[in-house]
């Protein structure tokens, strides 16, 4: 059941079921045999069923394998982790991982951190794809070294050998055993990131990626893809992926002209109204962990509010079962967006 913040709003189906789907991506939903995304090291455990502690690395030993999977898995259900943690197979003479670390689909070199006291990533690479017309960033941490000549604007063939695995990272200590890959499958909030960052952090806070700050890259979750990928009968499209994600809330911004739009017009949905009168601004889908999976305009007799930033509706079921990032908050009987929403909205939308 969605509960409504503010009372009703005009009811037009975000994703598939819209009847206005002409925008909707099926007719790409066939161009990926031979498979989109590999996996990203040997470790092919993933695919074989009841093998899931062969393939994640959970936090500690006592923990089960889905702290290292994606999603609220941490304290308690209460810390979000926005990628998968792929456990090492080898290592060399003083235990340290040796697993060669490689792309997980076509792509293009956009960034290398081989600083990794300035990351909890540790050592990182991060790689642009572009699947059915998406761009997709790929995130490859606690690397122990970056292959030696790979450079920023190169391109990678999937499955090629970028890094070796490591345990590098400024924030935690990972011990031997649990060496692993931390992956992630992004897509990217905003090209001004640097900037907003500059502008709405607290002084002391350092930014030092750029726009590959991990903020400004919102994860999909990689072990789903890459299962309903490996489905032989699946049919995989990544863009029905995105259309099919849960929704956790729904926010409605006055901003017609932002990266995102720009970026990912294939999670654009039609309005026919907006169309006829004019875009005044955009309601837009959210996944609990700040996904936008689908962007409807809305024309200015739809818009009852004149904030820039409304949270029109939440999904009290999904927001029980995935609360981690606390991008909403019930005040009373109300539901507001919490700080991280808007934060996240705010960012999605600027300048
Ligand atoms: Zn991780």
């Amino acid at each position: 059941m969605i509960l409504r913040a503010v009372p009703c709003f005009i009811g037009i189906a975000l994703g598939l079921a819209s009847p206005d789907s002409s925008a909707q991506p099926d007719a790409h939903a066939n161009t990926n045999a031979g498979g989109l995304f590999r996996l990203p090291t040997g470790n092919t455990s993933l695919y074989e069923r009841g093998e899931e502690t062969k393939f994640f690395a959970p936090t500690a030993p006592d923990k089960p394998w889905t702290s290292g999977s994606f999603g609220c898995v941490r304290n308690d259900g209460w810390r979000l982790h926005e990628g998968i943690d792929i456990l090492h197979q080898q290592t060399d003479r003083h235990g340290e991982p040796t697993d060669p670390v490689m792309a997980t689909a076509d792509g293009t070199v956009v960034y290398i951190n081989t600083r990794p006291s300035l990351s909890n990533y540790g050592n990182y690479i991060v790689v642009r794809h572009v699947i059915e017309g998406v761009e997709v960033y790929s995130v490859y941490a606690h690397l122990s070294a970056v292959r030696e000549g790979l450079r920023v604007g190169q391109t990678v063939k999937a499955g090629e050998t970028i890094a070796t695995m490591g345990r590098t990272s400024n924030a935690e200590v990972i011990l031997k055993e649990r060496a692993h890959l931390h992956f992630e499958l992004n897509l990217l909030n905003n090209d001004d990131f640097a900037m907003w960052f500059k502008k709405n952090s607290p002084p002391g806070e350092h930014n030092d990626h750029g726009e590959w700050n991990g903020q400004n890259l919102i994860g999909m979750d990689p072990r789903e893809v890459l299962l309903q990928e490996h489905n032989p009968n699946g049919n995989f499209s990544l863009t029905n992926f995105l259309h099919r994600q849960t929704e956790l809330c729904r926010v409605l911004v006055r901003a017609t002209n932002f990266p995102f739009l720009k970026r990912y017009p294939m999670l654009l949905i039609r309005n026919p109204v907006a169309e006829k009168e004019g875009v005044a601004g955009y309601e837009i889908a959210l996944t609990y962990n700040g996904l936008p999976f689908a962007l409807m305009p809305r024309a200015e007799s739809e818009i009852k509010s004149t904030a820039r930033i409304q949270l029109l509706s939440v999904n009290e079921p999904e927001e029980k079962a995935n609360p981690c990032r606390k991008l909403v908050i019930k005040r009373g009987s109300r539901w507001e967006l919490a700080n991280e929403g808007q934060r996240l909205v705010e960012l999605l939308i600027y300048p």
